[in-house]
């Protein structure tokens, strides 16, 4: 079989000849009680780089011996790129949505020997998943694999960027020690209003995360928590989004893109919001509209937006969110710490094990299966299509 693989630039200077660990600490399980990835074996050393073009999520010996081709290419964008000439005639493709191979349905209509997409890692919106469905392409992920390693980050932006850490540690680079510029924008979290737009596997971690800090947490979601979880954390729970951004201070977006959730939050969402409140984004870019925020964040109807997920990516040098005042935006990295990486890693291997064997892959890492949704794809997407675009990742020009 042929195996197309699309994977990040490798750092700059080459590959790391050594990490700042040398091990990773372990993990047993996950909260509720999901096994992690299991491969039959692996051929990689967890804790070093594996999502970049030569740490090839570290398939190749296990493909190879198998007997299989594997092509690994960071050309995924504009006419003539690497992706585009090998999906043609690959029989599974794996994207990771830190540097998403959009998967349009153009491109699933021309790939006539495809029958199944992996993310290594979580969220497959960047392949047209109702393309997928009527050209019964599987599409899975690797549920759960970097959920808490995003929830660490969303604890990260929102208490870096109430406190305005950003402007502090920007004042200290550039030798200054002026304390009033410093703390013009700087408060304590304890005592706001936090809420999350969906308290699935990350944002329900998330908001575990942030209750030491006495806060006052609530949610939005299209499943209702248990009572017991609710009580545990005091949670308020909403019947709209509108209800929950009236009263928070923090906002964190944590649904999966689809066509439910696309531009969810625009201009008029973002009006709704207590004046002055923060919106940290690591779902997806999509969910919010680029030229709302940017001009919230000019107006001070919102104090900070921080986040890692962008539209498209890599984002064109000209994304109004590289510039726009009070960000604490990082590229796309939430979901791919060293930790991450070797989880996904083994998640992709395991799944291709349980292909190559014939045997069922884990109803959880299913999104699409058998043209319609399934596993977490029934209980967190709906039908329909985010990949519209896309093609606008080709105008990122490397500095
Ligand atoms: P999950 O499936 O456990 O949770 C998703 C939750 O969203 C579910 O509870 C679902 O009911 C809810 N939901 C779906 N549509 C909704 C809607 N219209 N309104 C309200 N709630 C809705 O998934 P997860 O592990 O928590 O991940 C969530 C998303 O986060 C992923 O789909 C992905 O887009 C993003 N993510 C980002 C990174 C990153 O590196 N930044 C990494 C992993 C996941």
């Amino acid at each position: 079989m042929k195996i197309l693989c699309v994977l990040y630039d490798d750092p700059k200077d080459g590959m790391p000849k050594d990490y700042p660990l040398s091990k990773l600490p372990k993990i047993n399980k996950y909260p509720d009680g999901q096994t992690l990835p299991s491969a039959k074996s692996i051929d990689f050393t967890p804790g070093e780089l594996l999502g970049c073009v030569s740490g090839e999520l570290g398939l190749r010996k296990f493909l190879e011996d198998g007997g299989h081709e594997f092509v690994v290419t960071n050309s995924k964008d504009g006419q003539d790129c690497e992706a585009d000439k090998h999906i043609i005639d690959s029989d599974i493709v794996i994207s990771q949505p830190f540097f998403p191979y959009y998967l349009t349905r153009d491109k699933i209509e021309k790939a006539k020997k495809l029958k199944l997409a992996i993310t290594a890692g979580i969220g497959s919106d960047h392949v047209d998943l109702q393309a997928a469905i009527d050209n019964k392409i599987d599409v899975v992920e690797v549920t759960y694999c970097n959920s808490r390693s995003v929830a660490e980050h969303i604890v990260m932006m929102i208490v870096s960027m109430v406190r305005d850490y950003h402007s502090q540690y920007k004042i200290v680079c550039d030798g200054g020690w002026n304390i009033a510029d410093a703390v013009q924008r700087s408060y304590d979290v304890e005592g706001m209003h936090i809420g999350t737009v969906a308290a699935g596997r990350i944002g329900l971690d998330a908001l575990r995360k942030m209750k030491p800090f006495d806060v006052h947490l609530h949610y939005f979601d299209r499943h209702k928590l248990p009572d017991a979880v609710e009580k545990e954390l005091n949670l308020t729970f909403h019947e709209s989004v509108e209800s929950m951004v009236k009263v928070c201070d923090v906002i964190t977006i944590n649904c999966p893109l689809h066509p439910e959730t696309e531009n969810l939050f625009d201009a008029e969402m973002i009006g709704k919001m207590k004046k002055g409140a923060y919106i940290v984004n690591t779902a997806r870019g999509k969910i919010c509209n680029r030229e709302a925020i940017a001009d919230a964040l000019k107006s001070g109807q919102l104090s900070g937006y921080a986040g890692d997920v962008w539209f498209p990516q890599p984002a064109p040098n000209d994304h109004v969110w590289r510039t726009m005042p009070h960000h604490g935006m990082t590229p796309h990295t939430s979901g791919t710490s060293l930790t991450a990486q070797a989880r996904y890693a083994e998640g992709v291997r395991e799944i291709l094990e349980c292909f190559f064997d014939g045997t069922p892959i884990r109803d959880e890492y299913l999104i699409v299966k058998d043209g319609d949704l399934a596993g977490a794809g029934a209980h967190s997407y709906s039908k329909g299509t985010a990949t519209g675009g896309s093609d606008e990742a080709a105008k990122y020009k490397k500095g």
